[in-house]
């Protein structure tokens, strides 16, 4: 399980520099997720094999009278009760500052595990005015240069080191089959769908051994095969918090994409699919999760309201070309079954095993039906392909010139393999490495 840390401080610290160092930024799953998290960047990163992830809260902006003001209050808050340890980022050039210590205040009711990190600290040596943050009574000050890449390992051990080790909780291996996320915005049916999938006549739902704060692992059976719910709705929860609508939670829904074998995003065909049902699905897609769309509250429509969904599926979702869709109602429980045979098919897509011959006969049979092109009059030449993992099915294919090969001759490789394999669904995930 990924620990979640948060960034914290008033602005100007230097949080977002420290975000940059401690992400691969490039290798974010998500940066921004327009509506949710206007001023919250999520990364991840790695420290000796163990992995993290970041989510910079912004800032405080102290600019009313009374301090923390309820914007920030209502981002930050959020983010520290959702983190396994909190960064409180200082400076040291400016030293301590009033905001400091109402943030300081806030961070030592918060029960959270706060770490100070004194930014701007390069070349201070002995003037480290470090008794004035030992004050603060959050603990060891550590110095580090966020803008120069110092003290970024002291750190991320000091915090790491103080989590529970990675195994403490277990996730729920392969053998006990496909993990299932159901993503969605609030109120598109997502807790419906889990207890309707959970529910089904000839489901044995097992005890499970896994309860987390943020995600719950529900091992179940049917027909004979098994299978693992990551219930994100909360459906266990939500019981006993009806009515209110229960916000998105960008934390939640990375960490459910990142456990998932399959990932289901449930839309609802009587609202138009947003920027936010995109988003979801580009989360799965980058994080290479095989993908099923399930347009939810089916029931009762009128034809000239499936064509209007329909239609919004090929405007809003155009790169969703190889996902299956279905149409469903959770509510009555129709197509729920057949939810089960795309789960089934993809979950089995996207851990199979190629033989380099087998891959090296389809390449060279679609280099013969399209010959790269020529790239500034010499043309692109492809080697070889081998597998490179599962779950995302990764094809590293070696050539010449890779970064010359236009997107477009990419695309076709990517399709010609995924039809080839009949891996219909599955994300595959096409690498092109430079070699001599
Ligand atoms: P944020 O508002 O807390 O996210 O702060 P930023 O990361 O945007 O940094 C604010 C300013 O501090 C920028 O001008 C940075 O270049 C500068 N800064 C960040 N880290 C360091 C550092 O380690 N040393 C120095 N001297 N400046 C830094
Ligand atoms: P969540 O916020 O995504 O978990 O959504 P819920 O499962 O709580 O459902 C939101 C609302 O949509 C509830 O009032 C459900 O009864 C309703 N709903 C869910 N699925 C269906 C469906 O298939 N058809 C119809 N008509 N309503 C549904």
């Amino acid at each position: 399980m990924q620990p979640v840390i948060a960034l914290v401080g008033r602005p100007n610290v230097g949080k977002s520099t420290l975000f940059n160092r401690l992400t691969r930024t490039r290798d974010a799953l998500v940066a921004d997720l327009p509506g949710l998290t206007r001023d919250r960047q999520y990364g991840t990163g790695k420290l000796g094999g163990r992995s993290y992830l970041v989510v910079d809260t912004g800032g405080f902006e102290p600019e009313q009278k009374n301090g923390i003001v309820a914007e920030m209050a209502r981002q930050t808050r959020q983010a520290i009760d959702e983190a396994d340890a909190v960064i409180f980022v200082l400076d040291a050039r400016g030293g301590l500052q009033i905001e400091d210590e109402e943030v300081a205040s806030y961070l030592r009711r918060s029960g959270r595990p706060v770490f100070l990190a004194v930014n701007k600290a390069e070349g201070l040596g002995e003037q480290f005015p470090a008794s004035d943050f030992h004050a603060l009574g959050l603990g060891e000050p550590i110095p580090i240069s966020a803008a120069h890449g110092q003290g970024m390992d002291e750190l991320m051990e000091v915090v790491l080191g103080a989590l529970p080790p990675e195994d403490a909780e277990p996730l729920p291996g392969e053998e006990e089959g496909p993990r299932i996320a159901v993503l969605g915005r609030p109120n598109v049916g997502k807790s419906t769908l889990v207890n309707r999938m959970l529910g089904e006549e000839r489901v044995i739902v097992f005890d499970m051994p896994g309860t987390t704060r943020d995600s719950i692992y529900i091992p179940f059976e049917r027909q004979g095969k098994r299978y693992v719910m990551i219930d994100t709705a909360g459906v266990r929860r939500r019981a006993r918090v009806q009515g209110g609508i229960e916000k998105l939670s960008v934390i939640k829904t990375i960490k459910a994409i990142e456990d998932a074998t399959v990932a289901i995003l449930v839309l609802d065909a009587r609202t138009e699919i947003s920027e936010q049902d995109a988003h979801l699905a580009g989360m799965a897609l980058q994080a290479g999760r095989a993908l099923i769309i399930a347009v939810n509250k089916w029931d009762n429509l009128e034809q000239h309201q499936r064509d209007w969904i329909k239609t919004q599926l090929e405007r809003r979702l155009p790169f969703l070309t190889y996902a299956p869709v279905h149409f469903i109602s959770a509510l009555h429980g129709t197509g729920v079954g057949d939810l089960y045979k795309s789960i089934d098919k993809l979950a089995a897509g996207s851990s199979r095993h190629f033989s380099t011959a087998q891959l090296n006969k389809i390449l060279a049979d679609a280099l013969a039906a399209h010959q790269p092109p020529l790239v500034g009059g010499r043309r692109i030449k492809l080697r070889y392909v081998h597998q490179g993992g599962h779950n995302p099915i990764t094809l590293v294919v070696h050539g010449t010139r890779m970064d010359e090969l236009p997107e477009a001759y990419r695309r076709y490789l990517e399709a010609t393999f995924r039809k080839a394999l009949k891996l219909e669904g599955v994300t595959v995930r096409m690498v092109f490495k430079q070699g001599e």
